[in-house]
């Protein structure tokens, strides 16, 4: 059950004894990844000369290599240095030229982590670390420094710490099982975790992000989605960046989910020289959703160290989502967005389509230039919204619990609230009032 030629012949490279054809066992692949410079040559035929192996050598020491058979299949070796698989698989010298601006934890998901494992940075969901490793580690990790450095997946006592801190802090409804890669666990691994947390009164939804579908759709097996279907609602992201990896594989993988009743995502890091084209991302995001998979984000590409060559200025981001709204069907379309460095969680991007304002008429474009008016209400009866729901007539029932405080922007957009503008820490003009005083 092999797909092609070149899976053929990397099979046969692996085993010489290929009567038993593996190539769809996950197992198998995961023993066979490509963990070194050596069995990268000899399983692809591309030799490196001796400066470039030096360059490789040192690379792989400090950000590790992990290969699937599977993905290494996709390179097109005639014009390796161009491919968008192996720009993400096999990375190079430019990994380790750290710039100034560069940062280890562009995201602060340590800072923000109260118990290991945890991140929490929102109100209403965490981030749960529960496997360090991945099949394929992707050259372009925002976890990069971690990822793959204790080769191990977390003790079920290190497991239960987390557990315990979503248990114990209601306001958590959604929580995000990430890594490394949650589908590295075993089956009955997965199957424990996520009855620990389902058995959590407060928990509303789990998600599982992966990026199985993409480097190794094996290990979506029939007894993988049967364990999952226990735990509906379950929401699974996954990682496709480049039309190229919408292989048979991964579509049968895709259609598996599908068909168990995950609703399905998608969220894409806009990568110098792999996917950094309007045309290019439109026809990912078409294959996307003919496969039943919802594009979820586009990520500007993090701060983190060794992963300056994949940068892109932020305007290329804004012109991709520009030839998309209005050009492409709505729920093909993913939301730009640029994680804050130093933690403050995902900022939305976009084109400009407010052109002006006055106090009744808002003056929009559209995808097309058309300039138009949007006429507001003459009559719309402003209620002061003091956040009484018990005397609210829009009939929401709500427990006092989620009468929670305003925070933020949303604040200064309240009624309920007097202040009146959010002021940095140690800004320099406040300070100036208070030694006056
Ligand atoms: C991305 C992220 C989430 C989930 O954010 P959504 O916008 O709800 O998908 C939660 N926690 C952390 C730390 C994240 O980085």
């Amino acid at each position: 059950m092999i797909y092609n030629d070149t899976q053929q012949e990397i099979a046969n490279k692996i085993e010489t004894t290929s009567q038993a054809n593996n190539w769809k066992d996950w197992r198998w692949q995961l023993r066979n990844t490509i963990k070194n410079l050596e069995q990268f040559e000899r399983l692809t035929g591309i030799q490196f000369n001796a400066a470039e192996r030096t360059d490789l050598k040192k690379t792989f020491e400090k950000f590790p290599l992990s290969i699937t058979p599977y993905y290494l299949s996709l390179i097109d070796k005639t014009d390796y240095k161009n491919n968008p698989v192996f720009k993400q698989a096999f990375g190079g010298i430019e990994e380790l030229s750290v710039l100034n601006t560069d940062m280890s934890d562009p995201l602060s998901e340590d800072k923000d982590s109260p118990v290991e494992g945890i991140t929490h940075r929102y109100p209403d969901r965490v981030l749960f670390h529960v496997s360090n490793i991945c099949a394929m580690y992707c050259r372009h990790c925002t976890r990069k420094r971690k990822v793959g450095d204790k080769d191990h997946i977390p003790s079920t006592s290190q497991l239960k710490k987390g557990i315990e801190y979503i248990a114990q802090n209601k306001q958590v409804r959604d929580v995000l099982l990430s890594g490394g890669d949650p589908f590295m666990l075993p089956d009955d691994k997965i199957d424990w975790l996520l009855s620990e947390l389902k058995r959590i009164p407060h928990i509303e939804v789990i998600r599982i992000g992966t990026r199985m579908p993409v480097v190794l759709p094996y290990r979506i097996t029939d007894n993988l989605v049967k364990t999952l279907k226990k735990y509906q609602p379950l929401w699974i992201n996954t990682h496709f960046n480049h039309p190229n990896e919408i292989t048979t594989s991964a579509m049968e993988a895709l259609t598996k989910l599908a068909d168990g009743g995950f609703p399905l995502g998608n969220q894409s890091v806009l990568l110098a020289g792999v996917n950094d084209c309007p045309k290019i991302m439109r026809t990912l995001l078409h294959q996307l959703v003919q496969n039943r998979v919802r594009p979820y984000y586009l990520y500007q590409c993090d701060l983190s160290e060794g992963l300056s060559h994949f940068r892109t200025p932020i305007g290329k981001g804004i012109e991709i989502m520009e030839s998309l709204i209005g050009h492409t069907s709505g729920f093909a379309r993913p939301t730009y967005v640029i994680d804050a460095p130093g933690g403050g969680g995902k900022i939305p991007v976009m084109p400009n389509y407010i052109i002006s304002w006055s106090t009744n008429k808002v003056i929009l474009r559209n995808y097309e230039g058309v300039i138009t008016t949007y006429k507001e209400p003459d009559n719309y009866e402003q209620k002061t919204c003091n956040q009484a729901c018990d005397n609210c007539n829009l009939e929401l029932s709500l427990n006092k619990k989620d009468e929670s405080e305003a925070i933020g922007i949303e604040k200064l957009l309240s009624d309920s609230s007097s202040v009146i503008s959010l002021i940095p820490e140690n800004n320099e003009r406040v300070q100036r009032r208070s030694n006056s005083k």
